[in-house]
Formats: C-alpha cells, structure tokens, sequence
C-alpha cells in the first residue's frame, strides 16, 4: 500500500485538486541515460562545447552590463562563473566522458556536476564548500543552451500534474504549462511569496511552506491540494477522495453564483463606489481580468517578462505587449508598474550575491542603476500609451529624490520621442507604490509629486514588520491586522485625499474581504486583487454600508493587538452574510 499522509501549509491559492504528482527537481539538472552511436560522438561533444561556448557569451555580456551599470563587486560573481567554464574537471572530464560512455552530453553533464560538487562541499574551507553553488549554476545554464531553455521540466509535461517542490521561483511559474499544472505545492515559501502570487493570478490550487514535502512525495503519487484550507493528502483513502470531490463541486457551484455579480457595480447600500481592479503578471490573463467583473488593471507586474528569458525583453517586444494589454482592457485604466526586479525575481543569469536581496538593489534602485534598460521599458509602456488608458507607477519609492530621478529619466524618453516625432500620451497619470515605511511616512510630500498612490502591503508589511514576505518560519508574524500597518494605511490615506491624490491598494490585503472592510472604512478609492478574489470582495461591499465600515475602523484603530480586531471585524462580518 503507497504511503499515506497529511500535511499543513500555508494557504495561498485557494480551490481543491486531486491529481498526480511531479516532483520538480531542485537542480533540474537530472538527464535520462540516452545512448549516442559511435558515429554521432564527435557530434554530442561539438554540441556540448557549442552550449559551453554560448554561456561563456552569455556570461561575458551579462558581466560587461553589470560592470558598467554597477559597481565592479557585482561583476566579480560572474568571473567565477567563467572561471567554472573553463574548468578542466567541468568540461574536459564531461567531453571524455561523451566519448568514452557515449551518452548525451545532458545525462554526462550532470554526473560530472555531482561528482564536483562533492568535491567541493567536502573541502573544509567555507569559501570552496559554498563554491558547489556556482558549479550548480554554471551547470545549469549549460543544460539550458543544451536543452534550448522552452524544454524545463514544467514546459514539456505530457498530463495534468500537481507540481510538488521545495521551492519554486517565479522563472519557474512563468515557464509552467498552465493547461497542465493543476495545482502545486513549495516546502517553503510564505503568503505572498511571488510563487503565490502567481499561483492566484493562474487559478491554480497552492499550499507554500509545507515543511519536507519534497522529500516525502514521488512523482507518480496521488495527493489532495486543499488550497483554501491549506492541507495537502499524500495518496489519499476513497472516503477522502469522496469527501473532497464533494466539496471540489460546493465550491464550484460557489463561484457559479459569484459571477452573477460581475456586470455589477462595487457600491455599498448607501451608495459609496468603489474601483475593484485586477492585478496580472502576464499579459494572457486579460481575459480573467474581464470575466471576473474587474474595472481595471490596478497592477500589471512587468517583471514577469523578463523572467526566465535569455536576454531582456527588446522595446519591440514590450511594445507589442503593453498595446496588447491596453487594447484588450481599454476604455479601462491599465496600470504599469515597472520592472520590480532584484528581491526574489532575478534576470535569467543575473542574481546579484546580496545578502539581502529585499533591501538591496530592487526596483526602481535595480532600474535607477542600468539606466538603458529602464528607458527601453520607459519608450515601450510611452510608446503603447495611446493604444488605451494607460497609467505608470514606479515600484519601492523610499524618497522624494528616487521620484525626482524616475521623473528626469522618463523626461529623457519623452524628449526623445517628440524629437523623432514619435507619439505618446502626455496625460498619462504618474503614480508610485507606496510599500516603504519612509514612503508612507511621508505621504504628504510625496503625494505633492505623484498622481497617484497605490499601497503595495505585501512590501509594506515586510518592511514594516521586519518580517521577511516569503521566509515561512516568520510567517506567523506576517500580520495585516497589525495596528502599525492599519494606521501607516489610513495616514497614507488621508494624506493622499488632502493633496486630492487618488489612492489606491494592490497588495493581498485588497482581496481578503474581511480586510477590504476595514480599507473601505479607511477611504481606500480602489482594490487591485487577482481577478479571482473581485466577486467575492464585490459581494461584501455590496452588503455594507460606509458609514457602518467608518464606525467599525474608527473602533478598531484603538485596538492593540490583531486578534482583537480580527474578532470584531469577523463578528460584523459574520452578522452581515
Ligand atoms: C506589494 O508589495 O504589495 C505589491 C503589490 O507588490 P509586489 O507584491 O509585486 O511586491
Ligand atoms: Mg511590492
């Protein structure tokens, strides 16, 4: 009989699915024994060197960029890396060794980076044990010129499969096969880790932070994701099949009846209107964004373009993709958030060694720092403008300066664009998250600079809290309902609507209806969430009256601890349905 067990996460994706597993291996570096003629030797090992030689180029440009952009420290990463490409155990050991088993240079390539990486990890010094790392990257980047990147393991799967991982980057849920993967489950990760957050804006069952799942599930096993509940059930019994094939339809019919709401308004029963807009991270989710009733695009994600790519999306590229979006979404607004790289989304190939990476070189910082990347984003987002309605935020404003200096940037593009006579919107509203305590704090200076604000909690709270947004043994002091976070909201708020500044909220608090309660009695204008969470938020604002959400957050805001407030919000709410 399989092995049988249950396990708790985090909930993060909510939905049930049943489905067997794929165990996504953390190295990807796993090849099948394929046999290669004699005759066709000489072939695999040209073929091994051609992938060796292209990620010697790859790396010498992304160090050239890096060099130049920043300071030489960051650069420094990459000699190693090119030092591994030369390597005489690396490469010459796996060319003799094509030669002498006459096996794929994939399957070769990966046993010699084991064996090295032994090597390495047993050297009792800390600086060649952590030196393993950079085996495993270099190796990686030669098995996906080898591979040609499209065929990751998430790209290439034959059925429906519920991913189960130690961890999965955000490159790995932007090269999924969403008509395949059904569901997933990381051993660690916290609540509003990206991987959640794609995991939502895909519709995609997930439980992050389920400790040692990677080393418990096989691929092949059947599991049970219970994303709304958190619980995942390795080989389930028949009587938990049933049960949670029962409650796979309730949910179902569930959301049949939420959708009846969409063509509705988000307006209170006395008469408060509410903007209710969509978040997405790739430009296909368009259609949820319509279907799910949103007014908008509150946040468009545009890293995820750059993710997993071999090289930085060109200005053709995003053009063509930004207009798309505008086009699709218009006469609705379409927010534009640029590149919020650095964090835990990294350029294919460009992973700075911070320690860390949250608070260092991220966002409008990454992009403040490579100029000539941040125009080409800033030309295709201008370029795109009069296709819709189109808005631009800047991510991780931390003071006025890094405003002024976005400002001065774009400034360049548009005197560019007038002097080649290409045309753009000169409306276009210019807005920032405001996910940064200094930012928040002061609001009132920076809502003199901006059109718009749009409060990125997830961030917020990080900061705020000193609680690291995806590290799961933290998690549990990842708290909304905390009352430093309740009051930076409201004094954003108010600070926003007397420089008459439209304000906005694009981080998950904005699609947990509880919480959207309290916003709206704060005097949020706007919600962004994952399309999916819009009915339902729509359902309880159309329940509630402003004046009685003003009441209750007045009462809350005197509160001192979450769990008191949580109390009181979920009593009203309770009374409400
Ligand atoms: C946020 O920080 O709340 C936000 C919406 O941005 P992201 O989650 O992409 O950091
Ligand atoms: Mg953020």
């Amino acid at each position: 009989m399989s092995h049988q067990r249950h396990f708790e996460g985090i909930p993060v994706s909510p939905g049930i699915v049943t489905g067997k597993a794929f165990r996504l291996d953390p190295r990807r570096l796993s090849a099948e024994p394929r046999p290669i003629p004699e005759a066709q030797v000489e072939q695999e090992v040209e073929r091994f060197k051609k992938a060796v030689e292209t990620s010697k180029t790859q790396i010498q440009k992304i160090r050239k960029k890096v060099e130049k952009d920043t300071d030489s420290s960051h650069a420094a990463i990459f000699d190693a890396h090119m030092f591994m490409l030369d390597d005489p155990i690396l490469i010459k050991e796996t060319v003799e060794c094509i030669r002498r088993e006459k096996k794929c240079a994939e399957y070769v390539l990966s046993q010699t980076v084991d064996r090295l990486a032994v090597l390495f990890k047993n050297i009792p010094d800390d600086y060649f044990s952590s030196r393993a790392t950079d085996v495993y990257d270099v190796a990686n980047q030669i098995m996906n010129n080898l591979r040609k990147v499209t065929s990751h393991p998430l790209r290439t799967l034959t059925e429906p499969v519920i991913v189960v991982a130690h961890d999965l980057g955000p490159s790995d849920t932007v090269m999924m096969d969403n008509s395949r993967v059904i569901g997933f489950v990381t051993g660690i990760g916290g609540p509003t880790s990206h991987t959640a957050i794609m995991a939502k804006a895909l519709e995609i069952p997930a439980v992050v932070g389920v400790a040692g799942i990677a080393d418990e599930v096989s691929s092949g096993d059947t599991l049970i994701v219970d994303g709304g509940g958190g619980r995942v059930i390795l080989n389930p019994t028949e009587d938990e099949l049933k049960k949670y094939e029962a409650l796979q339809r309730k949910i179902q019919e569930q959301e049949q009846t939420l959708c009846l709401l969409c063509e509705l308004p988000a307006e209170t029963i006395d008469g408060h209107k509410i903007e209710l807009s969509a978040n997405i991270e790739i430009p296909d989710e368009t259609a949820h964004v319509r279907s799910h009733g949103a007014d908008g695009i509150g946040l468009f994600r545009t890293e995820f373009l750059y993710l997993n790519q071999p090289t930085i999306p060109d200005e053709e590229e995003q053009f063509a993709l930004y207009r798309h979006v505008l086009e699709e979404i218009k006469p609705k607004p379409v927010i534009f958030r640029t590149f919020d790289l650095g964090g835990d989304k990294f350029i294919s190939g460009v992973r700075f060694k911070e320690l860390n990476p949250f608070m260092g070189l991220r966002a409008v910082r990454l992009g403040l720092a490579n100029p000539e990347i941040f125009k080409v984003q800033l030309r295709a987002i201008l370029r795109a403008s009069p296709h819709g309605n189109a808005k631009l935020m800047f991510p991780m404003i931390s003071c006025v300066e890094e405003v002024n200096a976005v400002k001065g940037l774009l400034k360049e593009v548009r005197d560019e664009l007038d002097s080649k006579g290409i045309p753009y919107s000169r409306e276009m509203e210019i807005g920032i998250m405001v996910e940064i305590p200094s930012a928040a704090i002061t609001a009132d200076i920076l809502a003199k600079e901006v059109d718009f604000f749009s409060i990125g909690t997830n961030d917020l709270i990080q900061y705020t809290l000193a609680v690291d947004r995806v590290n799961e043994r933290v998690a549990y002091l990842y708290e909304p309902y905390h009352p430093a976070i309740l009051r930076l909201i409201r004094d954003v708020i108010n600070a926003a609507h007397r420089e008459n500044v439209w304000v906005g909220l694009c981080g998950e608090m904005a699609a947990d209806p509880m919480t959207a309660i309290i916003l709206i009695g704060l005097g949020i204008d706007e919600l962004s969430m994952g399309p999916v969470a819009i009915p339902e938020v729509k359902r309880v604002i159309r329940n509630i009256r402003l004046a009685d959400a003003q009441r209750l957050t007045e009462e809350i805001l005197q509160m001192g601890t979450p769990a008191e407030i949580r109390r009181l919000v979920t009593a009203y709410a309770r009374q409400l349905m």
